[in-house]
């Protein structure tokens, strides 16, 4: 007997139609109904991991516990699912690749022929198989990145192909998710490209249990009868799946049109006790009916590309709702900030938050904005390379360090009040080889942090080559802006704060990273918090001036 069952998710017709959300969504419902769940990622690219990719080529990178950096649909899977995933998770053709290049290398194919089959897809079996041994699981959903038919996906719809056959039909559930776009001219919708979509798999040796349309409109009983009959599905396993509001709309969509029944009953899995979804839909009603609005600024340089800042963005839809409060986000490009436009760009700004990222591209920008932000005393949150800037501000404008810098861009000549990190110096590979993953780190009672997390031990994830320069440390002290939390073994500062400004935090983590629907980040709700407040005294203001 297995100890799991499995769930693959391929994806046709076009790129971008959800499968992170589907696969997020179904495993939302199993959790919902009482079996462990878990989700991993199959991306069909030959760079080893995200980590080197530029986010407006792949959106964020987002990092795991374990330090891995992968794909941003993880990031969906942990804030939908509220569990931590790690490196097993997420699996590129690029890593499949090294392990079996460095397998060959080591004499371990026996001078045989290494061939695509069986050994890239031995490979892939492997891994989709692997966190099937923690035994922690009943269910693991595996999503397959690209659109099925791609060259580079060939490997592993064949790998899914073979673990049909192995694992047996029972064990086994195809989802395939497809498009059925609406013909204006025609005021119709179209099944034709599903139709060939699903010939592709079938070409392929695959054929899908499951098959979830994306549409604008409805799908009818007859156009259900219509894909069911040309694409070897029941009826019931023609799943619609409309446009949503918001992503957290889906999983009740998706139960609904019950695709979780559907798929437990391919699986010859009980369907236990209705989900109980019930905090899931009070959340959503707090997302869609506040009571009050702030707005935010998030000042960074990737603005351009909505996924390239996409935990923070659902960081503030968790915090937003945990406050009652909408928050609307307002991209500012740090590249445009001048110190001659930077008030006119941050006015009527309830709060700031300025963002991680890498090089010198758009850091001026940023210190500006923190200059304006930290003497008009408006509530700001840096994060990472946001924290940094705020410290190279501060040692500029108040311990008037004016050649003050971080080592990313400038060399040993000046104050490098953010400076590498020693044990970074050697590394010369630029893959995997930042501090990554999750440290501990030791808040400072009465801190803004301590205050909002409520305990002095937490752990955050980091990814970074750069930290503060404790030798700094005592100057920045005494002249008012601290280290409120300090890593306990190695004493690097991963918190400042200025205790004087009504909020002014800068974290060298990623708290973004650890925010979910269930847990929101408590940085990021007393950040909203302390920007209602602000807007609120603002309008008072306003008031007593009238
Ligand atoms: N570039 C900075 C560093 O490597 C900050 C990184 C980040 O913002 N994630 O330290």
């Amino acid at each position: 007997m297995r100890k799991s069952k499995f769930v693959f998710v391929t994806g046709g017709v076009t790129s971008s139609l959800g499968k992170g959300i589907i696969s997020a969504s179904l495993a939302k419902l199993l959790q919902a109904r009482g079996y462990s769940v878990t989700i991993q990622k199959f991306d069909p690219y030959i760079n080893v991991d995200p980590g080197t990719m530029n986010p407006y080529e792949h959106g964020e990178c987002y990092v795991t516990d374990d330090g891995a950096e992968t794909d941003l649909d993880l990031g969906h899977y942990e804030r939908f699912l509220n569990i931590s995933t790690s490196q097993a998770n997420n699996v590129t053709t690029g890593r499949i690749y090294q392990t079996v290049i460095e397998n060959e290398r080591r004499g371990e194919y026996l001078g045989k022929t290494v061939q695509v089959i069986p050994h890239i897809t031995n490979e892939i079996k492997r891994r989709m198989l692997l966190l099937e041994e923690t035994g922690k699981y009943d269910i693991i959903i595996t999503e397959l990145g690209g659109t099925v038919g791609d060259i580079e996906s060939l490997p592993y719809v064949e790998t899914v192909r073979q673990l049909r056959w192995e694992l047996g039909q029972d064990t086994v559930c195809i989802i395939h998710l497809t498009l059925i776009p609406y013909l204006s001219a025609a005021k119709e919708l179209k099944t034709k490209p599903t139709q060939h979509s699903v010939k592709v798999l079938q070409e392929l040796g695959v054929q899908p249990d499951i098959l979830v349309c994306r549409t604008e409109h409805k799908l009818n009983t007859e156009l259900r009868k219509k894909i069911a009959l040309f694409c070897n599905v029941n009826q019931n396993a023609v799943i619609e799946s409309l446009d949503a509001e918001t992503i957290y709309d889906v999983p009740l969509m998706m139960l609904k049109e019950k695709l979780d029944k559907v798929t437990l009953s391919k699986l010859k899995l009980p369907v236990k006790s209705e989900p109980s979804l019930e905090n899931w839909k009070d959340f959503i009603l707090r997302v869609k009916h506040p009571s009050n609005e702030i707005h935010i600024g998030l000042v960074g340089k990737y603005v351009e590309l909505q996924d390239a800042y996409k935990s923070i963005n659902e960081a503030f839809i968790h915090a937003g709702a945990e406050n009652d409060c909408k928050v609307v986000v307002k991209t500012i490009h740090s590249e445009a900030l001048t110190p001659e436009n930077v008030s006119g760009k941050l006015d009527g700004l309830d709060g700031v938050l300025v963002a991680p990222g890498f090089g010198s591209r758009g850091i001026e920008g940023k210190i500006e904005a923190i200059k304006h932000i930290r003497t008009n005393d408006i509530p700001f949150f840096g994060i990472c390379l946001g924290m940094q800037m705020a410290v190279i501000e501060f040692a500029r404008n108040v311990l008037k360090l004016k050649d003050a810098h971080t080592a990313e861009v400038e060399n040993g000549n000046k104050n490098l009040v953010i400076d590498l990190m020693e044990d970074q110096k050697e590394v010369s590979i630029k893959g995997g080889t930042m501090r990554l993953g999750a440290y501990s780190c030791d808040l400072k009672k009465g801190t803004r942090s301590y205050q909002s997390y409520g305990k002095s031990k937490i752990k955050e994830r980091h990814r970074h080559r750069f930290e503060f320069n404790n030798k700094y440390l005592a100057d920045f002290e005494k002249s008012g802006m601290i280290s409120a939390g300090r890593n306990p073994e190695t004493n690097l500062v991963e918190i400042v704060e200025i205790p004087k400004h009504r909020w002014f935090v800068g974290v060298q983590f990623h708290p973004e990273l650890k925010s979910t629907v269930e847990s929101p980040h408590p940085l990021f709700v007393k950040f909203v918090k302390a920007c209602m407040d602000y807007a609120d005294d603002k309008s008072r203001n306003l008031k007593k001036m009238r």
